[in-house]
């Protein structure tokens, strides 16, 4: 049996194959897509998801989704464009689970646009909620993980943090920014036992993508070595490897899951 088998058939018996048993772990964007595959990922490996976003009746469905799996889950209200509902909803997670020892933040949006016609409240927002809520909700949660000397964070960054695109100065600019910060907490939090990472997806096949014209689609799988467009399991599995004890001795890293569309 190979590593990876002796993993699932572990998980398969509520054994804890990746050292999640017990870790309570706090995932933004939670209601949908990549948010959503992470905490059902984290989740069968045996930690206690807590899952934010805007969307509560969508959170519920997730929740009962892993409830039914055997697994632990609860909501929470989030807006990570907010301070408030940040620092909130990061009081509550810790009034109700006692501490936050992974956290991933992963809520984003995009407000594409060329750069000559892009408002500064299209940029603004775009930063806000993709970069300024990872910073925000890190320091709401930060304590908590040096308390436990122990903690994981994981951002998900992008593809275009490194490529650029064309239309998305905004998206690119916060997704490179969760890079550069994802670099200095790593700097920041090692000594306290804390490792912080990026994972920069390619190509996702989720509610953010399926809109897109279908010649972009089709130009972009020209570009994919692998020959098919990312699963939100692909972005899961990466980002379970990287909250695993296993991953103990990497920090500071960004590691891209993208069918090789880019080779950093
Ligand atoms: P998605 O299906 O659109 O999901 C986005 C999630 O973010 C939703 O759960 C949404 O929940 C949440 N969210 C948005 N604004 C929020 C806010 N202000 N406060 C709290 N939660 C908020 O997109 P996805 O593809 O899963 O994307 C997840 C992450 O991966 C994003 O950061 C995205 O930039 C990144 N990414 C995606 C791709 C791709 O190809 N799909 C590629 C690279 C990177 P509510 O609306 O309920 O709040």
């Amino acid at each position: 049996m190979n590593e990876q088998e002796s993993n699932r058939a572990m998980a398969a018996k509520g054994e804890d194959a990746y050292g999640f048993q017990g870790r309570i772990a706090l995932i933004t964007g939670a209601s949908q897509g990549i948010g959503r595959a992470c905490a059902l990922r984290l989740a069968s490996y045996g930690a206690t998801v807590a899952l934010a976003a805007r969307s509560q009746e969508k959170l519920q469905a997730v929740a009962a989704e892993i409830a039914a799996a055997g697994g632990q889950a609860r909501t929470y209200s989030l807006d990570v464009s907010s301070e408030e509902s940040i620092k909130s909803c990061a009081k509550a997670v810790l009034a109700d689970l006692g501490k936050v020892e992974i956290l991933v933040n992963n809520a984003g949006i995009t407000r594409d646009g060329l750069t000559l016609r892009m408002k500064l409240s299209d940029f603004d927002d775009i930063l806000r909620t993709n970069l300024t809520g990872a910073f925000l909700l890190t320091q709401a949660v930060i304590s908590s993980m040096m308390k436990t000397r122990w903690g994981r964070i994981i951002n998900i960054s992008s593809v275009v943090a490194q490529t650029g695109a064309a239309g998305q100065a905004n998206y690119a600019a916060s997704k490179a920014g969760m890079i550069g910060l994802t670099r200095s907490l790593a700097r920041e939090f090692a000594s306290r036992g804390i490792t912080v990472n990026a994972v920069a997806p390619g190509f996702i096949q989720t509610a953010m993508t399926e809109d897109l014209p279908e010649a972009h689609k089709a130009s972009i799988l020209a570009q994919i070595p692998v020959g098919r467009y990312g699963s939100d399991a692909d972005i899961a599995a990466a980002v379970a490897f990287l909250c695993s004890s296993g991953a103990a001795y990497i920090t500071g890293h960004t590691l891209d899951v993208n069918g090789g569309m880019y080779m950093g």
